[in-house]
């Protein structure tokens, strides 16, 4: 692997960093490129504005093909744009859209599909949501019970889906129903798309620990699909969302993401005095400040080695790399978040709110909202089952 960018890389890279540098500046207080800040009163408005300038400047899915609204681009210039993305905590992507269901229907959907549905996701017209966990279906995903009836041309679906990001906001959801009842694991499952203005489908909100309105419970009674919104056949919905669910774990901005903070940390260590020395001078904080970088760099490499396996293989990667990037990428966020928290003392606790939180109260908040990212696309220990089976080749045991 070559990690060095060519002349034409390194102009883009500017680009997008004056880019980023310039509409920053714009961001509300207490913007932190999560989904809490993303999906909040305050921050959804600036995520969507962004998003909008990201299409006008081609930016939003460079590697997307032109017909659908993309630019041909090489894989390597998206992980430029995420890795500048990151470092300066943008806004404007479409986890859900640009993230997941556009390569999915790249991949599966009918021609029919991607003209309807990835032109709007490529000019951030359409903000989508996922609609997969239940509540007695998480971790289990196979084992859910909302239904996808057949009536003449369409679909009735009834039933429940729960912590949907973002379905407040969201105009279209991703999701996937039991369409074959006799089947009680994947074999029976369909992948449907739906606007959620659709009748019959109530959003109720979840707040979390923080107070922040992420997650919503979304009801669906007698909703009516057309059955050409299914994508993939009928009971196959299995195989797609295996798909999506790769898209979803490989995450390469999340790194560049960590470098910041790290600087940021270290500036504050540098400045900050504590027992008559500066934190820098405490050999216990240079250590987890040494420790961080090098974990840093080594899931730097192993994003970096993801995109090289799209660009020679395409976009879907082997399950296994996904998984073990999804589990270092999120564990290492935590860790990160407990160091950071740790080593700014009793401060560390302090609200973002407040003029004495260091680091705007980064990682305060960062120390509450983390153990989610180990949970969400699937938690570590499910992801390590799969790097057992399907990376090791172990025997599979559930
Ligand atoms: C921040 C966040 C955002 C989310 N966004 C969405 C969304 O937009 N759409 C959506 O559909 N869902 C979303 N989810 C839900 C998420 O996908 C589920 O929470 C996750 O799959 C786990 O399911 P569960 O909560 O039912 O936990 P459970 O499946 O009940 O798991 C409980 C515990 O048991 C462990 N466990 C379960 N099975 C095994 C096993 N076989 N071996 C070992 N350990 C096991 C788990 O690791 C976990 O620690 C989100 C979750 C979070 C935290």
């Amino acid at each position: 692997m070559d990690f060095r960018l060519t002349s034409e890389q390194e102009t883009l890279k500017r680009e997008f960093e004056e880019f980023f540098k310039q509409e920053m500046k714009k961001a509300p207080p207490g913007w932190g490129a999560s989904l809490e800040t993303m999906f909040s009163a305050e921050g959804f408005p600036f995520h969507r504005q962004m998003a909008k300038k990201l299409a006008k400047n081609g930016w939003l899915v460079r590697h997307w093909p032109k017909e659908y609204g993309g630019q041909d681009a090489p894989i390597i210039e998206q992980l430029i744009f995420s890795v500048v993305l990151g470092y300066h905590r943008g806004g404007g992507i479409d986890i859900f859209g640009v993230g997941m269901l556009g390569p999915t229907l790249l991949a599966a959907g009918s021609e029919e599909q991607k003209r309807e549905h990835l032109p709007p996701i490529a000019r951030a017209e359409r903000f989508w949501c996922q609609g997969w966990s239940e509540p007695n279906a998480g971790s289990d995903l196979a084992s859910l019970t909302t239904r996808a009836v057949r009536d003449g041309d369409d679909y009735i679906i009834n039933g429940q889906k729960t912590w949907t990001s973002g379905a407040h906001l969201a105009d279209w959801i991703f999701m996937l129903a039991r369409t074959n009842p006799e089947e009680k694991r994947s074999r029976g499952l369909s992948f449907f798309l739906l606007d959620m203005k659709t009748p019959g489908i109530e959003v109720r909100p979840l707040y979390s620990m923080e107070s922040t309105h992420l997650f919503n419970e979304v009801y669906f009674d007698d909703v009516r699909v057309p059955a050409r919104n299914r994508v993939g056949e009928e009971n196959q919905g299995w195989a797609i969302t295996r798909a999506t669910m790769n898209f979803e774990r490989s995450n390469v901005g999340m790194m560049s993401g960590l470098k910041r903070d790290l600087e940021e940390l270290v500036e504050f260590c540098k400045e900050t005095r504590w027992n008559g020395q500066t934190l820098a001078q405490n050999p216990f904080v240079r250590h987890q400040l040494a420790q961080l970088a090098i974990e840093i760099e080594a899931g730097r490499a192993m994003s970096y080695h993801i995109a090289w396996m799209q660009e020679k293989g395409g976009l879907l990667m082997a399950v296994h790399a996904a998984s073990a990037a999804k589990v270092y990428g999120s564990e290492l966020a935590q860790r990160f978040a407990y160091a950071g928290y740790g080593i700014m003392g009793l401060y560390g606790q302090v609200k973002k709110a407040s003029k004495w939180a260091p680091l705007l109260g980064r990682f305060e908040s960062a120390s509450q909202l983390c153990m989610g990212m180990n949970i969400a696309a699937g938690s570590s220990e499910v992801q390590r089952n799969l790097i057992a089976w399907v990376g090791l080749g172990l025997p599979r045991t559930i």
